[in-house]
């Protein structure tokens, strides 16, 4: 059994003040005291990610635990913030071995097309060792950065997105377990017959970026309230924080508004988002639900929050779209990573 303190435990609804959070060997919730006076302001001298890997089923992916808790961490003492580490629902690792090296300009046209022959290379040239070691060294990455599982997908399918959404519907039993990659061409007629399939949508904002792809409607399928998962692909970005900014700015850059993403009662676009993508995620993964409940997936990051003026709600806000104030604890596996927390 693991006991950590926080001033503040993100839940499904909102947050806990001053909790003591115990996480038995399972890797699970085991309870929650709140109010127990644990929170003292700015306490955030100590090495505190607490995070257990559990292993999902899919169908179409093999779930990868994967943890943000390096091997020699010190239990955590007491905590700013705890908020539940963000699952990647589509990635795939070998394609980490060609980021960087497919942006040169060939003169032929460059796409989404001209960047598969590339990553088609990529894979002839990797056996089984080299795929072992070009996913172990990525996982420890993403999960430096806040990923806390992966759904790996080993081999280069055809993304379901790109599949006729209709067709998929009339001859797939498509229902709350199924999550499409990408639809970032689906029509609204497809997208309102997937949210009342109660189906995932997974959104690879910097992978659809980097390859020229398309915008998936964010703004539509959130007034049909439809599930959010979040996932690296490509891996050209390995940080969640990253990729929930970019699900905002690219409706500010289209709409000229800002503060799209918000949830009722919540006007917070960086807890709202890292809440619903979190949910939607451990349903791409057939993870257990809940956040901050007993019973939950103990996948845990530690935030620091150096402005003890900012309440909760603010902090993750910062967290995804400045970094002014918070950080991540614990979250060793990257040097830059900790040359920024060493920096701050
Ligand atoms: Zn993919």
């Amino acid at each position: 059994m693991q006991t950590l303190r926080a001033r503040w435990l993100m839940t499904e609804s909102g947050w806990l003040p001053d909790v003591t959070v115990s996480i038995d060997d399972a890797g699970a919730i085991a309870a929650i005291e709140s109010g127990a006076g644990s929170g003292a302001p700015g306490a955030t001298g100590t090495n505190a990610v607490a995070t257990s890997a559990v292993a999902a089923n899919g169908a179409a992916t093999n779930a990868v635990p994967t943890s943000a808790c390096p091997a020699n961490a010190t239990p955590a003492a007491q905590v700013d913030l705890l908020i539940p580490a963000m699952p990647n629902a589509h990635c795939h690792a070998f394609q980490h071995r060609i980021a960087g090296l497919t942006e040169r300009a060939s003169g032929t046209g460059d796409s989404f097309w001209t960047w598969r022959e590339r990553m088609y290379e990529a894979i002839d040239a990797l056996d089984a060792a080299a795929l072992e070691t070009a996913a172990t060294t990525l996982y420890r990455r993403i999960a430096a950065f806040g990923y806390g599982a992966v759904a790996e997908v080993e081999a280069a399918r055809a993304h379901l997105g790109t599949t006729p959404i209709d067709w998929l519907c009339a001859n797939a039993p498509v229902d709350a377990h199924w999550t499409l990659v990408h639809a970032t061409h689906a029509t609204g007629a497809e997208l309102e017959r997937l949210a009342a399939l109660d189906a995932t949508v997974c959104v690879c904002t910097t992978t659809e970026a980097n390859l020229g792809d398309s915008q998936f409607d964010l703004q539509r399928w959130s007034a049909l309230g439809g599930s959010l998962s979040i996932g690296s692909d490509s891996n050209v970005g390995l940080d969640p924080r990253e990729e929930l900014r970019w699900l905002e700015y690219q409706g500010r850059l289209a709409r000229r508004e800002r503060s799209l993403l918000v949830s009722a009662g919540n006007p917070h676009p960086g807890s709202a988002l890292w809440r619903r993508a979190v949910a939607g995620g451990r349903r791409s993964l057939g993870l257990p639900a809940g956040i901050g409940a007993v019973g939950a997936p103990a996948q845990l990051l530690a935030i620091a929050c150096e402005d003890s003026a900012m309440s909760a709600d603010e902090a993750l806000d910062d967290l995804v779209f400045a970094q002014r104030a918070t950080r991540l604890h614990g979250a060793s596996a990257s040097a830059s990573a900790n040359e920024r927390i060493e920096r701050n």
